[in-house]
């Protein structure tokens, strides 16, 4: 079938909780996608910062394709090799001491509440519930993490939402102060905002939401969801900031593209949950591990890291030498490969041209361009990539 054809069947079978796009992959290798029609697309979006290794990277194949072959799935009930192997190596490279599997963003941040929930309570009460998050912030789409994301469009419809969060302004370390009562129990934030729009806050507001968690027997939970697995350079955002939250938050990028998320704690917090108190069937399969622990190496093993940064510094610069030419882009900003170019227009045409030329890009917050693309990148497509942009800015209305 062509693309026009799936499109149509998709249309009459697919809940339409997206807005999609025309586009049909059915291919991907390294930023590069194909599809339904043999068309070809420059990725810098990968799968909204997931494919950090590229398409279908050879080691992360690999990996599925042998483990594949020998156990898919066994429960929890039992021991897994490759998930034990994975919880050390992430541990091992962290502030962490344990880890709990899941299969998403949502589910890591859900462990995450319930676990700064459970650890609270027993410690200090059963009056210690409340959780502040920022606002602008994404959390994921269950009910605790809607509850969590302080974003109306987010959670609008689903009243009533979870009793006992509390959103304050992002960057703000007095507004959190202000807002921590003998009721909270933790403060979650993301490093940087990503659906909030490529938010970077200073190291100076980080030292201080540690310091207010410190001086109040709070959990820091980091939401890495978007920020992990070498996105900024750095295997975890938060290195950046030179401080360390209680709890940590992956999935998107962990397993090069197969569904995983987990959360990650310290030991006297950790020691909350034991037997019965959490779980989940899928969570840390020998097959989305074997994946993890070949991803989470390569990305260790290989230059991917300095290759992030190196890219990233280009990437900014030449984004920033089109702000030049064109006005309308008020803002670029990034830390390794997970970058905004903000505009004083809505970005959604512009995602829309960009696709009918074979670059796939997206906007957050309507007016943020988001460039995740994979951490393999070369100059050669950044350089293919802005080409296209430049075309696509030249043709705007808008355009100067
Ligand atoms: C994507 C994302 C989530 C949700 O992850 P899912 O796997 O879609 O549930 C949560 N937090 C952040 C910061 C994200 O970027």
């Amino acid at each position: 079938m062509n693309s026009k054809q799936w499109i149509e069947k998709g249309d009459k079978y697919i809940i339409k909780t997206y807005g999609r796009y025309p586009l049909v992959p059915v291919r991907g290798e390294g930023c590069y996608l194909w599809d339904a029609d043999g068309k070809r697309y420059l990725d810098f979006l990968a799968g909204v910062a997931v494919n950090n290794l590229g398409h279908c990277h050879p080691r992360v194949v690999a990996a599925l394709q042998k483990q594949a072959g020998e156990l898919i799935h066994c429960s929890n009930f039992y021991h897994i090799p490759q998930q034990i192997e994975l919880a050390e190596l992430l541990c091992s490279n962290s502030f962490a001491d344990r880890a709990f599997f899941c299969n998403s963003g949502a589910e890591a941040n859900e462990a995450a509440i319930k676990l700064a929930r459970k650890y609270s309570r027993e410690k200090f009460g059963p009056e210690r519930f409340e959780i502040i998050t920022a606002i602008s912030s994404f959390h994921g789409r269950t009910m605790a993490t809607v509850s969590a994301t302080g974003q109306e469009k987010v959670q609008r419809f689903f009243d009533p939402l979870l009793h006992g969060f509390k959103h304050v302004p992002f960057n703000d370390a007095e507004a959190l102060r202000a807002a921590v009562t003998p009721a909270t129990c933790a403060i979650m934030l993301e490093p940087i905002q990503g659906e909030g729009g490529v938010v970077i806050p200073s190291a100076e507001y980080f030292r201080e939401v540690r310091r207010i968690c410190d001086e109040n027997n709070l959990i820091l939970i980091f939401d890495e969801v978007q920020t992990g697995i070498g996105r900024t350079g750095k295997l975890f955002a938060h290195e950046h900031f030179d401080i360390a939250p209680d709890i940590m938050t992956l999935a998107k990028a962990l397993a090069g593209g197969a569904p995983i998320g987990t959360m990650l704690a310290r030991e006297a917090i950790a020691e909350s949950f034991g037997p019965g108190t959490h779980g989940s069937t899928f969570g840390g399969n020998p097959l989305v591990t074997a994946a993890a622990l070949a991803a989470v190496r390569t990305i260790l093993e290989e230059d991917i890291l300095e290759n992030t940064l190196k890219m990233g510094t280009y990437l900014c610069q030449r984004l920033t030498d089109l702000q030049g030419k064109f006005p309308f882009i008020t803002d670029v900003r990034g830390i390794g490969l997970i970058i905004g170019a903000e505009l004083a227009i809505p970005g959604a045409e512009i995602v829309r041209k960009a696709l009918e030329k074979g670059l796939l890009i997206n906007v957050a917050q309507d007016r943020v361009l988001r460039f995740v693309p994979p951490l393999t990148v070369g100059t050669q497509e950044i350089d293919a990539m802005l080409a296209i942009l430049e075309e696509v800015l030249t043709e705007l209305p808008a355009a100067p």
